[in-house]
C-alpha cells in the first residue's frame, strides 16, 4: 500500500512517562505504517527541557505559530518532588501554560462517546465541549486575610499617577477576607474569537454563561464583549452554518445543560470552566476519554489528551509490568491534528485516514476490547475484556488495516 502523503509538517511535541511510551507505540503501530508522516519534532520530555533550560518548550510554541497545527504528548509539570527526582536546576513552568500564553489560546475539552458506556446524565447523547477562559479571575487574584477591624477600598490610579476611582469595599467591624481579581479586554476578546471560530469549525452551537446580573461590571464586560464581537464579525457566518450563539446566566445554563442532549460548546469563565469540565468529563465516563485542543484567536491548533502522564502506571511499567493504560485520548490528539492538517492543506486522503483511525478505535471498544479503566464503566448488557496497552493498540491496528484495505 502506498503511504498517505503529507505536505506541511505537524509540530510534534513529545512528553513524559507512560504517555511517552504510548506515543512511541501509537506512531509505530498506527501512523508510520500508513502515513508518510512529516513532523517537526520537539522533545518536551523533562530531561530535554532541563538540558535546554526550557528553550525547547518556547521553540515548539513558535513552531506552532509558524505551521498552525501541533500535537502534544502529556508532560510533567515539575513540583518539589520532581525537582529531586529529575535533578532539575529549576522548577520549570508548566509547558501547557507556556504554550497557551504564547498562542494566547483557549482550551476546548470534549469527551469521546461510545455506545457501551452511557453518560450518567441520561439525556446526554452527544459530547458537551467545555471552553475555558484560562486567564485571570481568582487564579491571578490578590488576597488578604483581614486580621481585625478596618476599611477595605478599591482604588485605581491611571498611568499618569492620578487616582480616578476609589470606593469602599467593606468597613470591617471584625476579621474577614478580601480578594482583588482582574481580567483584561484583550484576553476576553481572544477568548471570544477562539470560541466563535471553534463553533464554526466544528459546526456546533455556542453557549456562554456568566453571572452578569450580580457582577454588573466584571461579568457584564464579558457578556458585552462577546455580544459585540458576535454581531460584528460572526453573526452572518453562524447563520450560514446553521448554528446559534446563545447567552444565558450561569445558573440557567447549568439547568439547561443537564436537560440537554449535548452536542454544543459551553464557554465558561475561568473558575466555572475549571469546575464544570471536571463534572462533565466524569459524567461522560473517564478522564482517559477526554480530548483537548488549544485554539488561538488567529486559528492555530494544538491537540492533546486531557489527562496527565499517568505516573502510577509508568512506575509499574519500569518494574517490567505490562500496564493497561488507555491510549484513546492520545490517539485522538493525533487524528485531530492530522485531520486539521489535511483540511488546511487540501489532502482528502489524510482527512479520511484520521476519520478511519478514530473509527477503528470506536470499533475496537464496541467489540468489547478495552483498557482496564473502561471495563468497570460499561453499561449493563455489554461485555468487555480488559487487555494491556500493547494488545489494545494491536487490536486497533487490525481494524484500521481492514478499513484501509491494507
Ligand atoms: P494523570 O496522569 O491524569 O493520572 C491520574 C490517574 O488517572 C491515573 O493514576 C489513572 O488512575 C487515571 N488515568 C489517567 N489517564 C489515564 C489513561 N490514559 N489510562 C488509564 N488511566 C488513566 O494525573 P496525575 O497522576 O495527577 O499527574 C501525573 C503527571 O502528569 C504530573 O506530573 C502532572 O504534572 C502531569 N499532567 C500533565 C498534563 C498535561 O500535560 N496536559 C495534565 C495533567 C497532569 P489509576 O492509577 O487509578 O489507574
Ligand atoms: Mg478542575
Amino acid at each position: 500500500m502506498e503511504k498517505i502523503r503529507m505536505t506541511t509538517p505537524l509540530v510534534e511535541m513529545d512528553g513524559d512517562e507512560m504517555t511517552r511510551i504510548l506515543w512511541r507505540m501509537i506512531k509505530d503501530e498506527l501512523l508510520l505504517p500508513f502515513v508518510d508522516l512529516k513532523t517537526e519534532y520537539y522533545d518536551l520530555g523533562l530531561p530535554e527541557r532541563e538540558r535546554t533550560k526550557d528553550k525547547v518548550t518556547f521553540d515548539s510554541a513558535y513552531a506552532t505559530q509558524k505551521y498552525g497545527v501541533a500535537v502534544k504528548c502529556a508532560t510533567i509539570t515539575p513540583n518539589r518532588q520532581r525537582v529531586e527526582e529529575y535533578n532539575l536546576s529549576e522548577m520549570w513552568k508548566s509547558p501547557n501554560g507556556t504554550i497557551r500564553a504564547i498562542l494566547d489560546g483557549t482550551v476546548f475539552r470534549a469527551p469521546i462517546l461510545i455506545d457501551s458506556i452511557r453518560p450518567s446524565v441520561r439525556s446526554w447523547k452527544a459530547p458537551i465541549t467545555i471552553a475555558r477562559h484560562a486567564y485571570g479571575d481568582i487564579y491571578k487574584a490578590t488576597e488578604y486575610r483581614v486580621p481585625a477591624e478596618g476599611k477595605a477600598e478599591l482604588v485605581f490610579t491611571d498611568k499618569d499617577g492620578k487616582e480616578t476611582f476609589r470606593e469602599t469595599v467593606y468597613d470591617f467591624e471584625c476579621a474577614g477576607v478580601l480578594q482583588g481579581s482582574y481580567n483584561k479586554d484583550s484576553s476576553i476578546r481572544s477568548f471570544a474569537h477562539a470560541c466563535f471560530k471553534y463553533a464554526l469549525d466544528t459546526k456546533q452551537d455556542l453557549w456562554f454563561s456568566t453571572k452578569d446580573t450580580i457582577s454588573k461590571q466584571y461579568d457584564q464586560t464579558f457578556k458585552l464583549i462577546f455580544a459585540e464581537i458576535f454581531e460584528k464579525e460572526y453573526k452572518e457566518a453562524f447563520e450560514k452554518a446553521g448554528i446559534t450563539y446563545f447567552y444565558t446566566l450561569i445558573d440557567d445554563a447549568v439547568a439547561r445543560v443537564i436537560r440537554s442532549e449535548g452536542g454544543f460548546i459551553w464557554a465558561c469563565k475561568n473558575y466555572d470552566g475549571d469546575v464544570m469540565s471536571d463534572m462533565v468529563s466524569t459524567a461522560f465516563g473517564s478522564l482517559a476519554m477526554m480530548t483537548s485542543v488549544l485554539v488561538s484567536p488567529d486559528g492555530k491548533y494544538e491537540y492533546e489528551a486531557a489527562h496527565g502522564t499517568v505516573t502510577r502506571h509508568y512506575y509499574r511499567h519500569l518494574k517490567g509490568e505490562k500496564t493497561s493504560t488507555n491510549p484513546i485520548a492520545t490517539i485522538y490528539a493525533w487524528s485531530g491534528a492530522l485531520r486539521k492538517r489535511g483540511e488546511l492543506d487540501g489532502l482528502s486522503d489524510l482527512v479520511r485516514f484520521a476519520n478511519k483511525l478514530e473509527a477503528a478505535c470506536i470499533k475496537t471498544l464496541d467489540d468489547g476490547i478495552m483498557t482496564k479503566d473502561l471495563v468497570g464503566l460499561v453499561s449493563e448488557g455489554y461485555t468487555a475484556t480488559a487487555v494491556n496497552s500493547e494488545e489494545f493498540i494491536r487490536a486497533i491496528r487490525e481494524r484500521l488495516e481492514k478499513s484501509l484495505g491494507a
